[in-house]
């Protein structure tokens, strides 16, 4: 399908979201007639005017993107409703409004419905379209979804339900944002469009892999959601399993949808569980104490805004992930997040194992690994780590590093993360989305996580801010034989 004429529907279009990734987006479509025919229909609970919710719009554009063409142009197809989203006659006047608009701009039909709210709304919201008959249209109907997606997965199952009353699954897109980053995207193409990694991306080369998505930040205004969530769900159950999933799934037999999806749920259902007492071996958890942060005192977790005094929530989690299957027995996948931490970061680093037998010297040091590393923020791009003769030396081997900077990213014309994911939903490509059976088995694997956390009272706060984590992040690799790969 390629039909990108489409009446856009964001409910939430007051909110942070909608101002600083959603506008700023389509605004870039639009510039690069990337969309056919649209109209956006902008709903929310406050009143506001047509003429207030188009400044608005143009507002968060330009301090997006600076001044831009056309923008009167832009925002002229940019309409407002006020709606309480738990009032059936607000979806009724919603839906009159949907068709004229639809009238009017000759839209085939076509209807996408972003929820960008909170999280609560979203079953309730999917289950008024229905009934309220917003979803009865000619043409193509999806629903666009922001995290979390449930809690647990008791909570997403229910989620789930709610959704797909009205929506079937491949109707439905569940946004992961990591899916919109440039270089998580090309881990697909590094590995498969290159000889040279390929043969090689398994057990008998490959010693560890390690994933680090690391934030300077601290909680800040999130304190009342964040105390419900923690880094494990916040981060780990989304963004960081599906990096996991990327690197370890087998070659698709197509880039279709079904074919890339379905590699990936079976590295998901590969995931080895850990349960109990065995959680302490593979997972840890860090909360943030006090520190300094580019020259700057920060205050401790507990001590934040909104915050519990004696919150057991973690801020940090480092985990050992096996994936038990032909291509990865025994090879570790590290995985640590954190907010508070030295660096804002996120990279993969790919360790090779080691020739069988070192011939070169090398002063007071063994051998570099070869190590493939992934940029992913805020550099994109990948560097190779290999051995070469030191010039002039005798046959002393040193590191030398070949790199890739993806520079075209920092110009004005590469599309960001939202405006990617935008414009495939438009196209109706749902490759980058996650599919209700990647979810699942994810939070199946998080929740034993946090029913063994759940069960005893962490010792936080156990990390000082400014710093990489706990100790105890760090003795996971040791115990093993490895060590973090500096990020910075
Ligand atoms: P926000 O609080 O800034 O905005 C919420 C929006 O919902 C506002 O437009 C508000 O008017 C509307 N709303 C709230 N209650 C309503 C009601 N009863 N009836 C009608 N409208 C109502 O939230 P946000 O930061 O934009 O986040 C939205 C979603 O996106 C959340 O699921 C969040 O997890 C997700 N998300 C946000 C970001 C981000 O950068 N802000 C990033 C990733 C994911």
């Amino acid at each position: 399908e390629q039909n990108r004429t489409s009446l856009i529907m964001i409910f939430g279009a007051t909110g942070d979201l909608a101002k600083r990734k959603l506008f700023p987006s389509l605004y870039r479509l639009f510039s690069k007639n990337k969309m056919d025919k649209f109209a956006v229909i902008g709903v929310a609970r406050r009143a506001l005017s047509n003429e207030d919710f188009q400044r608005s719009v143009k507002e968060s554009v330009i301090s997006a993107l600076g001044n831009k063409e056309n923008l009167d142009e832009f925002v002229s197809h940019f309409y407002y409703q006020s709606h309480d989203v738990a009032d059936s006659s607000s979806y009724v006047s919603l839906r009159k409004f949907a068709d004229q608009i639809d009238e009017n701009y000759e839209l085939e039909g076509n209807r996408i419905f972003y929820l960008a709210m909170a999280p609560e709304f979203f079953g309730p919201i999917a289950l008024h379209l229905k009934s309220d008959g917003l979803t009865d249209v000619k043409g193509y109907k999806r629903l666009v979804i922001e995290k979390p997606f449930g809690h647990d997965l008791e909570s997403a199952k229910e989620l789930n339900q709610q959704i797909r009353s009205a929506f079937s699954e491949k109707e439905v897109y569940r946004i992961d944002h990591y899916l919109g980053k440039e270089m998580v995207r090309n881990i697909e193409v590094i590995r498969f469009a290159n000889a040279i990694f390929e043969p090689l991306w398994n057990n008998r080369y490959i010693s560890n892999i390690q994933i680090t998505s690391s934030e300077t930040l601290g909680v800040e205004e999130r304190g009342r959601y964040y105390e419900t969530s923690g880094a494990l769900r916040d981060m780990l159950q989304n963004h960081m399993m599906q990096m996991v999933a990327l690197l370890a799934m087998e070659p698709p037999i197509s880039l279709t949808t079904d074919e890339v999806r379905s590699e990936k749920v079976r590295v998901f259902r590969s995931l080895r569980t850990f349960e109990g007492e065995e959680v302490k071996q593979y997972f840890v958890r860090g909360q943030y104490g006090e520190g300094t942060i580019q020259d700057e005192k920060v205050p401790k977790y507990r001590d934040e805004a909104m915050v519990d005094k004696e919150s057991n929530t973690e801020t940090f989690v480092a985990g050992k992930i096996m994936i038990d299957n032909f291509r990865w027995a025994g090879v570790p996948f590290y995985i640590r997040t954190g907010k508070r931490m030295a660096t804002k970061s996120t990279k993969i680093v790919v360790q090779f194992k080691d020739i069988p037998m070192n011939l070169y010297y090398q002063p007071e040091k063994m051998l570099n690994p070869n190590l493939l590393v992934i940029h992913i923020q805020p550099e994109e791009g990948i560097t190779l780590h290999l051995n070469a003769k030191k010039a002039g030396g005798h046959l002393d081997a040193q590191e030398v590093k070949l790199s890739f900077a993806n520079t075209g990213i920092h110009a004005m014309n590469t599309p960001e993360g939202y405006e990617k994911l935008l414009y495939d939903c438009m196209r109706g490509d749902a490759t980058n989305f996650t599919h209700w059976d990647e979810v699942a088995y994810s939070w199946a694997f998080v929740d034993k996580i946090s029913e063994a956390w759940e069960k005893t009272k962490a010792e936080f706060p156990n990390y000082e801010s400014g710093t990489m984590g706990p100790k105890a992040a760090d003795e996971l690799l040791e115990k093993d034989g490895f060590f973090w790969w500096p990020v910075t």
